[in-house]
């Protein structure tokens, strides 16, 4: 018999009961960590990013605007677009730009199956891969707002995406082009932020009307400049987040619950005993509560 519990906060433990007796136990899957899979560029550079393509009206556009800038963005695509317009996701690579995977057809994830969420991520790779010769690195995933692991379901999905070599790609700029039906506003919404502290850009150039997003892309474009930033693509950041992931593994398993916190190192210190003992505390009488259970009844 195995019994799971997703109920405690220190992550997701399987119990292996046979006859009564418990053989078995294992950590399924660790409590949330916010610095897992989060790319970020340094202080004097971001990313464009574009969502929902290829479109075969604003995608040409969008490219124009980047050739004439002299600078490169990244697409995340669905697998049904790229069926649908294979010349614009070529278009895309033969112009120097990053294309990425964000499902075939733009689900809502937060409920779906592993298997769904598989194929979504599977089919979209393998449509690239066989339209433009590319096998995509990055991954976002429809409807995100938020740019770190907030609970044991996004985990579970960024489980998947590392097991499938793809990088989550989080924006922490949200244009709101997708709301804004106006060019200034879109702009005013861009320059709002601490672009200096901001890494990925977050831009539609799919799924609805986005000539809001074209006409304020130059305007952006110049104004990102001007602040002495320069404009660079995931590529150039993957090596940083890559060094996250793996410290982040490390933590894992020299804390044996994953947790870590920034800060120094006393504060740690005492955290993780706190942490220990919380952990034992509920651990402890969840254990318990199950043995009760597997007691001979009188
Ligand atoms: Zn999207």
């Amino acid at each position: 018999m195995i019994i799971s519990s997703s109920k405690l906060v220190a992550g997701k433990r399987k119990l292996i009961i046979e006859k009564n007796y418990i053989t078995n136990w294992s950590i399924e899957s660790f409590p949330k960590n916010p610095r897992l899979l989060s790319a970020k560029a340094d202080q004097t550079s971001v990313a464009l990013t574009f969502d929902d393509g290829p479109d075969p009206v604003y995608t040409p556009q969008i490219l124009d605007i980047l050739d004439q800038k002299k600078v490169k963005g990244v697409f995340f695509v669905t697998g049904e677009n790229v069926e649908k317009y294979p010349d614009i996701a070529n278009q895309i690579v033969s112009k120097g730009h990053i294309i990425a995977n964000h499902t075939y057809d733009h689900p809502r994830t937060y409920a779906m199956s592993d298997q769904e969420f598989i194929a979504q991520i599977q089919s979209t790779q393998n449509i690239i891969e066989k339209v433009t010769g590319v096998s995509p690195k990055y991954f976002r995933i429809p409807y995100s707002d938020s740019s770190s692991i907030e609970n044991i379901e996004d985990l579970r999905r960024y489980k998947i995406l590392e097991k499938h070599n793809l990088q989550a790609a989080h924006y922490d700029v949200d244009s709101k082009d997708w709301e804004l039906n106006d060019p200034q506003k879109i702009i005013d919404m861009v320059l709002s932020h601490d672009l200096k502290n901001s890494s990925q850009l977050l831009f539609h150039d799919g799924g609805s009307d986005r000539s809001s997003t074209v006409k304020a892309l130059p305007a952006i474009i110049d104004n990102i400049h001007s602040q002495g930033l320069k404009i660079i693509t995931l590529d150039q950041f993957t090596s940083k987040t890559e060094q996250t992931i793996n410290q982040e593994k490390k933590s894992f398993s020299q804390l044996g619950f994953g947790i870590q916190i920034i800060g120094s190192k006393i504060i740690r210190y005492y955290l993780n005993i706190f942490l220990i003992l919380v952990f034992v505390r509920y651990f402890g009488l969840w254990v318990l509560n199950i043995i009760t259970i597997f007691l001979p009844k009188k």
